[in-house]
C-alpha cells in the first residue's frame, strides 16, 4: 500500500467533482493534506463524467499528459501524502500493457497449483545453498539509491552462509521473469531431530490445537516464527536493505542475547519478492500484477510463493515492508475489519506490537522518523482497512500470524527517482533503510518477549476453527481505541458442498477451486458414497469444506458472498468484494447448520475430471463456460480442426477430431458430450486479437489461449500493423481521438471489417469516438467496486452465464440501436462498496435494470460488444472469462 489518510478526503472530493456532483467531506479526524496538488491526484480517478465518456474529445487528453499519468510526481516530504493506489492506479485505463516477456506465458497454467510447491526440508539447520550468481545489472534501479541490486543480493547471501552456521538460504520459487526467489533462515543450528521435532509441533499446533495446548515441552521449546516479507512492491525498495542488516547482525553478532534469541526463534526473510519490481523499478512484476493484491487468486509466482511460506513456516508475527508514506505507517489498520478474522486474538497483539515499532522508529533520531502513523488508532474507518484478503499480511492473518504492513517514509520512487539529486535520493533511502531495520528489530523483540501469549493466541484460532466455536464478541477498549466501529464478525456455515456430476455446473471450475483450496491450507474432503444433505442429494466423489477446521477464517472469506459494506465506512482503499463462489464458476452449495454425514478422504489435489462421453462416431459438443473450455477450443483451432457454434457457448467436434478431444480433455479437464444428432452450427476460427488492455487482461487472454498483439494509441501512430488482426479489443490505453492519420487508417480498416470488444470507461469512450453503437456509457461511482447480481437476456454472452459479475468503476449504457446482452439486477450489490456520486447519480439504484453488456453490428460494418463489467480483473473472475471469449468469436465472425 502506498496512501495515506490525507489523500483520501481529497479523493473523495475528486470523485464527487469528477462526476459532477457536490463535494465530498473528508473523514472526520483527518488533517488536511500536507501537499494536495490536484494534478497530482486527478489521474487517480480513472471514471470520467458522463459526459467525457459520450465526448471523445474530452474523454482522455489530460490523463495522455506523462506529467500527469505519473501517478505521484510530486516530493513527499515527510508529513506529506502520495497518492492512493485506486483500483491499481490509472494504468489500470490509461496505460495499455505491451507484451513483457513473460516466461512460460504460451502455457500459462490454469490450475491453481502449477509449479513445484516450496515445502520446508526434512533436515537441520543450517540448510544452506549455494545460491546462483545473476551476472552484473548496471540498469538495476536499487544501485542509483546506494542499495543493494538484486545481483548482489545471491553472492551476499553465500557469503554469510559460508561465514555462519545460522543462516541458511533457499529458492522458493521465480518471478514472472525467473529470478529466483530468496527465502532466508536464521535460527541457531538444529540436529535433523530438533528440526524434525519442531516441525512435529508446528503440525500439532494446527491438527489438534487442545493437544498443542496442554504440551508443556512444545510451550518450552518451540521456537517462535517470525516471518519478513520484503520488497513487494518493487519500486518499494528498501524494506530488503533493512532485512539484509538484521540477517547480518544476527549472522555476526557475538553476545549472549543474540544467541539465545536464535536459540528461541526462526527469523525468516524473503528477501526480495518482486526482482522484477526491484530491477525495472516498478511496483508490478514483470507480468504486469500488484502481487500485493494477488493473495486471494494466486495467479502469480511470487504471491504463490509467499503463500507457500506463510503456510511452510506458520509465523506468529509477519511484515510485510512498503514505502511511501511520509510519515512512517504501520498497521494495525481502520475498519471494515475482514468480517473472518478472530479480531480479539490479532488486534490483542497487533497493536501493542506496533507501539514497540512505533517507539523504535522514533528513537532513530533522523528526519523523518518524528512521527508514526498507526491507521487504527489514527484514521477515519475506511482510510486504511483490512477487509479483503488481498495483501499479504491481510492474507497471513487467516494462516495465523499477526500479520502488519509496514510503509516507510520517505519518497525515492516514480517522479522523484528522474527529479532529486543523487544524493537527497540516497540520503533517503538510508534513511528508509534504518527505519525498515528498526521496525524488523522492534518486531523481531516483540515475538520473543511475548512468545508465550502468541503461541496461545495462534493456537486458540486454529482451537476455534476445528471447535465451531463463535468468534467472541470484543467488547469496547478491549485494546485502546477499539468501540463499536471496529465490531466484525461472521457467522460461519457448517459446511460448503462442491458437487460433482449432473449438480455440477463447470467441471474444470470445480476442479481449479479445490485445487486452490487445498494449496492455500484449506482442508476439502471426497465423499466416499452418495449422500443427502438439506434435502439434496449429492453423488460419491462431491468435495466437502467442513468448517469445522484450522483455517476457518481463510476458507470463508473466499468462499462466502461477502457483504455489502458501502453504508458503513464513506470509502475504501481497494477493492471491497470478490468470491470464489459466485465468481469462479463451479457450483457451491453452502450448509448453515446441518453437518454432512458421509465418510470421507481428504483431498490432496482434485481428481482429473476431463472426458469424452459421446459414441464414437457422434461429433462432440463443447460448452464455454470456463477459461479451460476455451483454452481447448482454441487448442483445437490451432491444431487446424474446423469447429462449429451452434449458439454463444456451445461448440461442436467433428466426431474426426475425437483423439485431440481427448487428449485435451485430459490435459485441460474439460468435458465433450454428444453433439444432438444433425447440428449445424456456424464455423469459426481462432480470433488473432489486438488489445490495448491492461496488464492482468492480456495475461488472462493469453490464459485462454488467444493470440494477442498488444497495441496502443502511441504503437498505432507508430504504424503498428492490424493487418490479419481479427479483433480489437479496447479497455486502455486507446483513444481513438488521439490516432494520427496512420494509426486511424489502420484503424478504421479493421473496424471495415473486423470486430471490436470494449470494457470499461476508456472502451466505452472509443466506441463513442469511432462511432460503433449508439450506446451511450453513464459512470457509476469510479471506486464502486464488488460483486454484483446480473441478468443475462442476450445471445452473444448467452442465456447461460453466470448470474453475478464483478465491477470497478461500473458503467452502464443508454440508447437503442443494439442488443441488451446482460443487465444489472434490480438490487445489484451483492457485495462490496458502491455509493452514489451524487444525490441519485452513479448508484446502484441507478444501475438497476440497466445494460451491463451490449453488442450489435457497427455502423461501420462490423461486429461490437460493450462491457460495462470487470469479466477479467486480475485475473480473479475466472467463471466470467468465458463471457469475454464468446464475445471475442462472436465479434469475428
Ligand atoms: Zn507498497
Amino acid at each position: 500500500m502506498d496512501a495515506s489518510r490525507a489523500l483520501t478526503g481529497l479523493c473523495a472530493l475528486l470523485l464527487a467533482v469528477g462526476a459532477g456532483a457536490g463535494p465530498a467531506s473528508a473523514a472526520p479526524g483527518d488533517p488536511a493534506p500536507a501537499n494536495p496538488a490536484p494534478a497530482q491526484a486527478a489521474p487517480a480517478n480513472p471514471a470520467p463524467a458522463q459526459a467525457a465518456l459520450a465526448d471523445p474529445a474530452l474523454a482522455d487528453p489530460a490523463l495522455a499528459d506523462p506529467a500527469l499519468a505519473d501517478p505521484a510526481p510530486a516530493d513527499p516530504a515527510p508529513g506529506s501524502s502520495t497518492t492512493r493506489e485506486f483500483g491499481n492506479g490509472p494504468e489500470r485505463h490509461e496505460v495499455a500493457a505491451t507484451a513483457p516477456e513473460i516466461r512460460g506465458s504460451a502455457a500459462t497454467p490454469l490450475s491453481a497449483t502449477p509449479d513445484q510447491r516450496w515445502t520446508p526440508k526434512r533436515q537441520g539447520y543450517p540448510r544452506q545453498t549455494d545460491l546462483r550468481v545473476y551476472p552484473q545489472d548496471p540498469t538495476d534501479k536499487s544501485i542509483k539509491l546506494g542499495l543493494v541490486p538484486y545481483h548482489e543480493i545471491a553472492p551476499r547471501l553465500n557469503a554469510l552462509q559460508d561465514a555462519s552456521d545460522r543462516v541458511s538460504a533457499e529458492v522458493v520459487g521465480h518471478s514472472a521473469l525467473g529470478r529466483d526467489l530468496y527465502l532466508v533462515t536464521v535460527t541457531a543450528p538444529e540436529s535433523a531431530a530438533e528440526a524434525a521435532r519442531q516441525d512435529r509441533w508446528r503440525a500439532l499446533i494446527e491438527d489438534d490445537p487442545r493437544a498443542a495446548a496442554r504440551d508443556r515441552a512444545l510451550h518450552r521449546g518451540y521456537k517462535t516464527p517470525v516471518w519478513i516479507n520484503a520488497n513487494i512492491h518493487g519500486d518499494e525498495w528498501e524494506g530488503t536493505d533493512g532485512a539484509l542488516r538484521v540477517i547480518e547482525r544476527l549472522a555476526t553478532a557475538t553476545d549472549r542475547a543474540t544467541a539465545s534469541l536464535l536459540r528461541r526463534t526462526r527469523f525468516y526473510v524473503t528477501v526480495t519478492n518482486n526482482p522484477d519490481g526491484r530491477i525495472a523499478g516498478t511496483r508490478v512484476n514483470g507480468a504486469g500484477f500488484d502481487i500485493n493484491r494477488d493473495h486471494a487468486t494466486s495467479s502469480q509466482p511470487e504471491s504463490r510463493a509467499v503463500r507457500d511460506v506463510v503456510i511452510g513456516t506458520q509465523p506468529l508475527v509477519m511484515l510485510d515492508e512498503h514505502g511511501y508514506t511520509g510519515a512512517t505507517l504501520i498497521e494495525p489498520a481502520t475498519p471494515p475489519h475482514g468480517q473472518n478474522y478472530e479480531y480479539d486474538l490479532y488486534i490483542k497483539h497487533a497493536l501493542p506490537n506496533a507501539l514497540g515499532m512505533e517507539a523504535a522508529v522514533k528513537q532513530l533520531g533522523l528526519p523523518g522518523t518524528e512521527s508514526v502513523d498507526i491507521p487504527f488508532r489514527d484514521y477515519a474507518p475506511g482510510d486504511w482497512d483490512d477487509w479483503p484478503p488481498i495483501f499479504t499480511p491481510m492474507y497471513a492473518i487467516y494462516q495465523g500470524a499477526v500479520g502488519h504492513t509496514v510503509e516507510i517514509p520517505w519518497q525515492v520512487n516514480r517522479g522523484v527517482y528522474a527529479s532529486l539529486p543523487v544524493e537527497e535520493l540516497r540520503r533517503r533511502s538510508a534513511v528508509n533503510t534504518a527505519v525498515a531495520t528498526a521496525t524488523i528489530e522492534a518486531a523481531l523483540t516483540y515475538a520473543d518477549t511475548h512468545r508465550a501469549s502468541l503461541l496461545a493466541g495462534q493456537i486458540e484460532q486454529f482451537r476455534r476453527g476445528w471447535a465451531g466455536a463463535p468468534s467472541p464478541r470484543i467488547p469496547d477498549g478491549f485494546v485502546p481505541g477499539f468501540g463499536p466501529e471496529d465490531r466484525y464478525s461472521t457467522e460461519f456455515p457448517r459446511a460448503y458442498v462442491i458437487p460433482v456430476g449432473a449438480g455440477q455446473r463447470s467441471a474444470p471450475a470445480a476442479a481449479r477451486l479445490v485445487d486452490h483450496l487445498v494449496a492455500h491450507d484449506v482442508r476439502v474432503t471426497k465423499a466416499r458414497r452418495a449422500f443427502s444433505l438439506n434435502g439434496r442429494r449429492y453423488p460419491a466423489g462431491s468435495y466437502l469444506v467442513d468448517m469445522h477446521q484450522p483455517k476457518r477464517g481463510l476458507a470463508n472469506v473466499l468462499l462466502e458472498a461477502g457483504r455489502d459494506i458501502s453504508a458503513l465506512v464513506p470509502q475504501m482503499y481497494d477493492i471491497s468484494g470478490w468470491s470464489h463462489r459466485l465468481l469462479w464458476g463451479a457450483s457451491v452449495d453452502i450448509s448453515r447448520t446441518a453437518a454432512p454425514r458421509v465418510s470421507t478422504t481428504p483431498v490432496k489435489a482434485a481428481s482429473a475430471v476431463g472426458s469424452v462421453t459421446a459414441g464414437k462416431r457422434r461429433d462432440l459438443a463443447l460448452q464455454l463456460r470456463d477459461p479451460a473450455d476455451v483454452r481447448a477450443t482454441n487448442a483445437l483451432l490451432d491444431l487446424g480442426i474446423k469447429l462449429r457454434h451452434t449458439d454463444a457457448g456451445t461448440v461442436v467436434v467433428p466426431a474426426a477430431a475425437r483423439p485431440e478431444a481427448a487428449a485435451l480433455a485430459r490435459r485441460f479437464g474439460v468435458r465433450f458430450s454428444a453433439a444432438p444428432r444433425g447440428s449445424a452450427g456456424t464455423p469459426f476460427s481462432r480470433p488473432v486479437l489486438a488489445a490495448a488492455v491492461a496488464a492482468d487482461e492480456l495475461f488472462a487472454l493469453r490464459e485462454m489461449g488467444f493470440e494477442v498483439r498488444p497495441v496502443s494509441t502511441a504503437l498505432l501512430n507508430a504504424g503498428a500493423d492490424l493487418s490479419g488482426v481479427d479483433t480489437l479489443v479496447v479497455s486502455s490505453g486507446l483513444s481513438y481521438a488521439q490516432l494520427t492519420p496512420t494509426g486511424k487508417a489502420s484503424v478504421d480498416d479493421l473496424l471495415s471489417r473486423g470486430g471490436v470488444v470494449t470494457r470499461g470507461a476508456t472502451g466505452a469512450a472509443f466506441n463513442a469516438a469511432a462511432g460503433l453503437l449508439p450506446a451511450t456509457a453513464v459512470p457509476g461511482r469510479g471506486d464502486a467496486n464488488g460483486v454484483v447480481a446480473v441478468t443475462n437476456t442476450g445471445a452473444v454472452i448467452g442465456l447461460d452465464a453466470l448470474p453475478h459479475a464483478f465491477v470497478y468503476s461500473p458503467i452502464w449504457f443508454a440508447g437503442s440501436g443494439f442488443t441488451v446482452e446482460q443487465r444489472y439486477a434490480a438490487d445489484p450489490l451483492v457485495a462490496g462498496h458502491w455509493l452514489p456520486t451524487g444525490p441519485g447519480v452513479g448508484g446502484p439504484d441507478q444501475a438497476a435494470g440497466q445494460a451491463s453488456v451490449v453488442s450489435g453490428r457497427t455502423a461501420r460494418g462490423g461486429r461490437a460488444v460493450l462491457f460495462g463489467t470487470e469479466p477479467l480483473f486480475r485475473a480473479h473472475p475466472k467463471g466470467l472469462y468465458a463471457e469475454f471469449a464468446r464475445a471475442l468469436y462472436w465479434s469475428a465472425g
